[in-house]
């Protein structure tokens, strides 16, 4: 028997409803505030990626798919979506129409991880780019935009939690601090930390292990080295959000995984999700359309994990199906007469199923409470010659008569009514 690939998951039916909606309200919210979807491909090609996100991530270290194509080409199946986006956005010349220009998107994303519960290979985030505004508040939409959707799922236990990351001057400043401090304790870091002193010092602070945890407790911040925009940039930020009442905790250890990031940055984590605590994460990019070639374009995002949503969205949160009719047709004139009454209930906009078994009424009815159907419709001989079929509430048991003449106008108004 062949099998899925590991950390690649199927989604069954039972689970559909759950994640139905919760792009229907990412969608929805997204929509309200002024953004448009885009679709971008699932594959491109490898130097998008791997110069967008920054060669000494995770990511693109060591977590990417790539491949050969036929003619040679290296070719990534992408890991997140901000990189195909912006490509498309420099591509299309979108910087020409009135900015901001704000997409969502929504689809499966590729990485190469240790699977466990919450981390997938394949894996399915939303997300959002807002492109060409500078303004404090443009962060102030998204993460407005990410908090809203966020709480109409009633996901539980959810923080917002924020950082400055401030311009990349800001950074070069800071980090010889850094550095010297890591090198003083470098074999209390975990093996990954000692390969980042160099190549990613930041990212030692974001570290989950709990003795780089520790022993960065007092590491130098680079709080203290932000220019004067910068901080002005990020008062901005936090006064707004206070204004609109969208709650936050400062941490300064927040440092995002992805180099493209500037100023703002956040993420949201939730205790109900255990050790893969993050929801979803985003920040300013204002370098990246630049780096990719693109007109100098201040930038800001978000991306939120599907999964790691539906895990937390609550059980009764789900199914939203129509009522059906299960159509019971039995004998040989009652089984040709159910199933063109299947046709025409469906051509009616009724939602109706049968088995196509040729089994007895009772079987039928089993079949009906078994695929837990409201109605069914009974059409045996003697219906076929009264010229008639019998509706049966399946709950109630309360049977009605329903002409085979004028069938789905009646079974409509009768499904109305219950
Ligand atoms: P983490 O710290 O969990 O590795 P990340 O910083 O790699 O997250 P981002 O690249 O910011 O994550 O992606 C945004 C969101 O996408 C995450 O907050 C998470 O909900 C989801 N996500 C990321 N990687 C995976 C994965 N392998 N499987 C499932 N969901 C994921
Ligand atoms: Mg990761």
């Amino acid at each position: 028997m062949i099998k899925g690939i590991k950390g690649v998951k199927d989604i069954l039916p039972e689970e559909t409803p759950r994640w139905r909606l919760i792009e229907e309200t990412a969608r929805r919210w997204a929509v309200l505030y002024g953004f448009h979807e885009i679709r971008v491909p699932i594959f491109e090609v490898t130097a998008l990626f791997a110069r967008s996100i920054g060669a000494s991530t995770d990511i693109v270290e060591k977590e990417m798919y790539t491949f050969q194509d036929r003619d040679g080409t290296s070719i990534t199946l992408r890991p997140e979506g901000t990189a195909g986006t912006v490509r498309a956005y420099i591509e299309h010349n979108r910087a020409a129409d009135p900015l901001p220009q704000k997409y969502f998107y929504t689809g499966p994303m590729f990485r190469h991880e240790r699977p466990q519960a919450g981390r997938l290979r394949q894996f399915h985030q939303f997300g959002v780019e807002s492109f060409g505004v500078a303004d404090p508040r443009a962060d102030v939409e998204v993460i407005a935009l990410l908090w809203r959707m966020l709480s109409d799922l009633k996901l539980p236990s959810m923080t917002l939690e924020i950082n400055n990351l401030g311009y990349a001057a800001d950074r070069e400043a800071y980090r010889p601090q850094l550095v010297a401090f890591l090198k003083q304790r470098e074999e209390t870091l975990c093996g990954n930390c000692r390969r980042r002193i160099d190549a990613n010092p930041l990212r030692v602070l974001d570290c989950k292990v709990p003795q780089c945890r520790a022993a960065t407790e007092a590491a130098p911040r680079l709080a203290d080295c932000l220019s004067e925009q910068a901080r002005a940039h990020f008062g901005s930020v936090l006064g707004e959000l206070e204004a609109i009442g969208i709650p936050y905790s400062l941490n300064h250890r927040l440092v995002r995984g992805l180099d493209y990031y500037c100023l703002t940055t956040f993420e949201v984590t939730s205790t109900s999700l255990g050790a893969q605590n993050a929801v979803g994460a985003g920040g300013r990019y204002d370098a990246l359309v630049e780096t990719l070639g693109g007109p100098v374009t201040p930038a800001v995002g978000f991306a939120v994990g599907v999964e790691r949503m539906a895990m937390m969205l609550p059980l009764a949160a789900s199914s939203s199906e129509s009522a059906s009719v299960y159509v019971a047709g039995f004998g040989d004139r009652g089984s040709a007469a159910g199933f063109s009454a299947l046709e025409e209930l469906r051509l009616a906009g009724i939602r109706a199923v049968t088995d196509f078994r040729s089994g007895s009424l009772k079987s039928h009815l089993r079949q009906a409470d078994r695929l837990r159907s409201q109605f069914a419709l009974i059409i045996g001989d003697d219906e076929v010659v009264k010229g008639s079929a019998i509706l049966r509430d399946m709950e109630t048991k309360v049977q009605q008569e329903v002409f085979l003449t004028s069938l789905s106008s009646q079974v409509s108004s009768l499904l109305r009514i219950s």
